[in-house]
């Protein structure tokens, strides 16, 4: 049992999900300790000075998914946080002209290509919002968790997947068939059922690859497609926005809420060690070597370096061991911050003052074909010969990023392999992808190249050596059907708790995935919260909980 002196719940990691679960404990009266092996909160979610006097969300960069009931609990606004939509959603250069997609105008723009599709856009999105409520409704729910033992045990979740069958009973057989295709299908499948023209089609499917190590038309990419549209954006479901002064703004709120709470942050704390005696999670060692007990112990990380790294591999049984080194991760995604001495001058759009496609997400990806190249290449050497860029130049709508007159792009690249073939290292090959997604863009705008001032290159060996993020995977894990909702991280471990009694998950490798969403943070919360109601996590003090 735990000693005296024990903190309530000690979490590892201060990624927006570990704020966010410590917010909720801290909320209901818990001792709340917060350990972050970096120098600031945020995991992937942060804003980060790269270039002298420029600034930008260094990893994940646009903001649409962070769940609306989050915001509201932990008075994000109060907090600072301030979220504004882009002018136009996206901008697609082609080898001829351009497509643009954003409220009111995707209609006109399709019909440049294809008067058929501009007439079936308004069902197509009609069906995918069917289907993306539903996803909505169970972001915070925890899902069904298998169980092995008796009725008691498996009662309670037999009751959650009657709510789930009852809720998706609720969907007409058009809707279930469309749920199915969804789930399954490949996205470039999906897209061709609909569509005609190429550009729509890459619009869209772009949402299917994007932090997905895949085709198009990998079976499966439809669902990362629909991953991608279940936010919103001050109740505009489905946009994409800003945070002022990047997405770091979010996570900094988020530490503010937490504080006001009485959450203990340390920074610059990473862990060691679980303590593991008796089968229960009692505490952690640090790096520094000091011993932090707690009654429960919370991780923010990957699955797969929680169980890999951070815990005696005796302590686990061989099976769930095993199945925890087969965790798939890797997301193919390559990532630069650049810093600008003026705005790109596009072939298809020229101009150097700010104008609308600026502010959107540029998608530099012509057709479903390309992105289906750029994974054949990456696969077989390492990186694409035609990479899928999309970029964004956040300092269109935020000035608190860059110098007067000055800007600076996310550029978030794919597909490069997440551990390169024939043992090469990305240490060697970093500068040289970089030249080439500074050349890709230069091909769409030819002053590019020459206004970089400054760059900062993220290979995925980088995002994992600085953010804990395996091959670079930015959901903790694939979104697959196998590693998802119950399964996500594993069959039985479905409910934010593992095999250990005590030791909880509350990062993007529990459901729903990974995404600034704060759902498995305000989940697993909530499952720990009803532990200590249940008494099954000890507790010396009568606080109400
Ligand atoms: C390049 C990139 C682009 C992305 N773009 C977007 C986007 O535009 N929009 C979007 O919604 N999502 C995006 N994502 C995904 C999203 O950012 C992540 O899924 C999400 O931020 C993960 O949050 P988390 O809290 O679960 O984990 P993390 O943010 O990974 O947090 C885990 C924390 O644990 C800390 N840690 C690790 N090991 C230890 C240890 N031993 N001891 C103590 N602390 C430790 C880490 O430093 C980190 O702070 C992107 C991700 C990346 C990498």
């Amino acid at each position: 049992m735990p000693e005296g002196g024990a903190r309530d719940a000690l979490i590892i990691g201060a990624g927006h999900n570990g704020l966010v679960c410590a917010a909720y404990l801290a909320e209901a009266g818990l001792e709340v300790t917060v350990l972050e092996r970096r120098a600031v909160v945020g995991g992937a979610a942060v804003t980060e000075e790269f270039h002298p006097g420029f600034r930008n969300s260094v990893a994940s960069y646009t903001v649409s998914l962070l769940n609306p009931k989050i915001i509201r609990d932990l008075e994000l606004g109060r907090h600072g946080l301030r979220v504004v939509e882009r002018r136009l959603a996206n901008f697609l250069p082609l080898g001829e002209g351009y497509l643009k997609v954003g409220a009111g105008r995707t209609q006109e723009e399709v019909a440049k290509f294809s008067t058929r599709d501009a007439a079936r856009l308004a069902a197509y999105s009609e069906h995918l919002e069917k289907i993306a409520d539903v996803l909505r409704e169970l972001v915070l729910e925890t899902p069904p968790n298998v169980t092995e033992g008796g009725w008691l045990e498996a009662f309670p979740e037999l009751l959650r997947s009657a709510r789930l069958g009852k809720r998706l009973a609720r969907l007409d057989m058009a809707g279930r068939r469309e749920l199915l295709d969804l789930f399954v299908k490949s996205a470039g499948d999906y897209l061709d059922g609909w569509f005609e023209s190429v550009p729509i089609k890459a619009a869209y499917g772009f949402d299917g690859i994007v932090g997905n190590y895949a085709s198009p038309y990998s079976p499966g990419s439809a669902y990362v497609l629909l991953h991608h549209v279940f936010g919103e954006v001050n109740g505009h479901k489905g946009a994409w926005g800003h945070a002022m002064g990047g997405m770091g703004a979010i996570t900094q709120a988020m530490a503010r809420s937490a504080a006001e709470r009485g959450v203990e942050i340390r920074l610059e704390s990473a862990v060691r060690e679980v303590i593991v005696e008796q089968g229960r999670a009692v505490g952690v060692i640090t790096e520094h070597g000091e011993t932090v007990r707690a009654r429960c112990v919370v991780s923010n990380l990957n699955p797969k370096l929680l169980y890999g790294s951070l815990i005696d591999p005796s302590a686990l049984v061989q099976d769930f061991r095993e199945r925890m080194q087969r965790w798939r991760c890797g997301s193919g995604t390559f990532r630069m911050n650049v810093a600008l001495a003026e705005l790109p001058d596009f072939t298809v759009l020229p101009g150097r003052t700010t104008a609308e496609h600026h502010t959107a997400g540029i998608i530099m990806a012509p057709s479903l074909a390309y992105m289906d190249q750029a994974y054949l290449d990456a696969k077989a050497g390492g990186w694409s010969k035609r990479p899928i860029i999309e970029m964004l130049i956040p300092s269109t709508l935020d000035e608190s990023l860059a110098p007067p007159g000055r800007h600076v792009a996310s550029l978030f690249c794919q597909h490069v392999a997440p551990v390169l073939p024939n043992g090469a290292s990305w240490d060697d090959h970093r500068e040289e992808v970089a030249d080439l997604m500074i050349d890709l863009v230069t091909s769409h705008a030819p002053n590019f190249k020459a206004s970089v001032l400054g760059r900062q290159i993220l290979s995925p060996l980088d995002l994992e050596r600085t953010f804990g993020l395996i091959g670079g995977d930015i959901s903790h894990g694939v979104l697959s059907l196998d590693q998802l909702f119950s399964a996500r991280p594993m069959l039985g471990y479905g409910n934010y708790r593992g095999p250990l009694k005590g030791l909880y998950m509350c990062g993007s490798g529990t459901h729903p995935g990974g995404g600034v969403t704060g759902a498995p943070g305000h989940n697993a919360a909530r499952e720990i919260l009803a532990d200590f109601r249940r008494r099954r996590l000890d507790r010396g003090r009568s606080k109400g909980s």
